[in-house]
């Protein structure tokens, strides 16, 4: 079955997520995956939901870490708008595929999977070619954090691929976010009477002022850039006659390499003082190999050569599963590529050009190929 095939049967499971439901999709790409030689490794997470961890045992005795491909296969939910297609299909039509999870990320869990089955084929492969098909990433990386937490089951990588839409360029990796919660307290009181109150608005308005002006240290990454804050949300208040005692900020870092999730939280709370309670909501730090890494070097221009698409010393917007499983890995190169273009992931009328998923599904045969042989 080839790649296009493969992401079209893929996008007819409904893995919708919340609840995700991954199991099933999981299974169908398991029933192709152990006839053509790979062993299963179940991880489960609930009910219809689990992580697949599949590999190709190298054919003698391993000369190096195992090359492992990754993707999720939740997608997130459809959104209010109506959609011009099929959602849920796999319609192929124009030289797209159309429908949920196209873009983000069926067509390049598919590649993955169809360069797996072609690398089954070949008679000698002297390191192991693992996958890690891992469920819950859109809901904050949960899948890939409970494998994380059982390293028996993940094991070490020589090298590391995350098939997230890039548009088949090959990308460097990609920044880190930090989603914090930011409570303030106050007094309440009747309205009428202010002084007699603390209100926990004035003090959130505060905490937002300080935020503005924070520069983390003037950290400055080559490549990444200068790391960004957005206040995204603001919590507060029961009616217009009381003062509130309660005030909540939901704040949204994205980190760059040279900084940590951990001093950027600390930084925050230097900034915003004592008084203000802080919940960390989402932890995932930034994700960044050197363009001449060795590996690195040669993967991407092998897969410009074999795509016709390469990239510069760039990185991608959004984060990705690798957050969690470079580091859980022990630090491996990271490639971040894939054929979904990048622009309509969680989109309405999300597609997938069919050429993009045969020319990934080429370049990472082509990947494997030189780091199994
Ligand atoms: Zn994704």
């Amino acid at each position: 079955m080839g790649p296009v095939e493969i992401a079209a049967r893929l996008i007819r499971f409904d893995t919708i997520n919340p609840p995700g439901r991954e199991r099933p999709c999981l299974e169908w790409i398991a029933g192709l995956l152990e006839p053509a030689g790979f062993t299963l490794a179940w991880q489960e997470l609930g009910p219809e939901r689990a992580n697949l961890v599949a590999s190709l045992p190298a054919t003698g005795a391993a000369a190096r870490a195992p090359l492992v491909l990754s993707g999720h296969v939740d997608t997130v939910p459809l959104g209010a708008a109506r959609w011009s297609v099929p959602t849920q299909e796999g319609l192929i039509e124009g030289g797209r595929l159309h429908g949920r999870g196209a873009s983000d990320m069926k067509s390049g869990v598919a590649a993955i999977v169809a360069a797996a089955i072609e690398a089954a084929s070949w008679r000698d492969r002297r390191v192991e070619l693992r996958l890690v098909l891992s469920a819950g990433e859109e809901t904050g990386c949960e899948g890939a954090l409970a494998l994380a937490a059982e390293p028996s089951l993940l094991g070490t990588a020589g090298a590391l691929v995350v098939a997230e839409p890039t548009d088949n360029r090959p990308l460097l990796g990609h920044k880190g976010a930090l989603w914090l919660r930011l409570e303030h307290h106050g007094v309440t009181a009747h309205g009428s009477s202010p002084e007699l109150g603390d209100n926990a608005i004035f003090r959130a308005c505060a905490s937002v002022a300080r935020l503005r002006e924070i520069d983390f240290a003037g950290v400055e990454h080559p490549v990444m850039g200068r790391p960004s804050l957005n206040v995204g949300t603001m919590q507060a208040g029961m009616n217009v006659n009381s003062v509130p005692d309660r005030a909540a900020l939901g704040v949204d870092i994205r980190t760059v390499t040279g900084q940590t999730n951990a001093g950027a939280r600390a930084l925050v709370a230097e900034v915003v003082g004592p008084e203000v309670e802080i919940e960390t909501l989402t932890d995932m730090a930034p994700v960044y190999t050197e363009p001449d890494d060795s590996w690195m070097a040669e993967t991407r221009a092998l897969a410009a050569e074999v795509t016709g698409v390469s990239a510069g010393a760039e990185t991608a917007r959004f984060f990705t599963d690798a957050s969690v499983l470079k580091s859980a890995f022990g630090n491996p190169p990271t490639l971040i590529m894939g054929p979904g273009p990048a622009s309509l992931a969680h989109q309405t009328d999300e597609w997938c050009d069919t050429g993009a998923i045969e020319a990934c599904t080429r370049a990472f045969a082509a990947i494997a190929g030189r780091y199994l042989a």
